[in-house]
């Protein structure tokens, strides 16, 4: 299953069609549902680490989005990249020129998008989408 990613910043800087992204919903739904029907319980849906909690306080886009677990706060979407010469925990993308840059690398790199509840912790990817190369 293929879905366009939703963040406009990673539209091709030509106007050309960006590479198809993996599309993660029906995971997290199964992930919802198996919490909902008790099979998971809430800290292992709502595990977010430390690092996660502070790039959604700092480079996390805002969503109007409610939490699905706890319901009380909004979710916020954070972009990574990985590959060869970034960071060893991604780079978190927060501007579209940024993730031009990165589309124009020879280098091969993954784009990964992640929504994140500051409040209760919960996390689930989005869609991955190789980018460069
Ligand atoms: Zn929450």
């Amino acid at each position: 299953m293929t879905v366009k990613p939703g963040f406009s910043a990673l539209a091709g800087d030509d106007g050309a069609e960006p590479t198809a992204a993996v599309d993660y919903r029906l995971a997290r739904e199964a992930t919802l549902q198996a919490w909902r029907s008790g099979q998971l319980k809430r800290h292992e849906v709502c595990d977010a680490q430390r690092e996660l909690h502070r790039n959604a306080e700092f480079c996390g886009r805002p969503t109007e989005r409610q939490c699905p677990v706890c319901e009380e706060t909004d979710l916020v979407e954070v972009t990574y990249v990985f590959g060869s010469r970034l960071p060893k925990h991604g780079r978190c993308v927060t501007t579209q020129a940024e993730m031009q840059r990165l589309e124009r690398r020879t280098a091969p790199a993954t784009g990964y998008e992640v929504e994140v509840c500051t409040g209760c912790g919960w996390n689930h990817l989005i869609w991955r989408r190789e980018l460069g190369g």
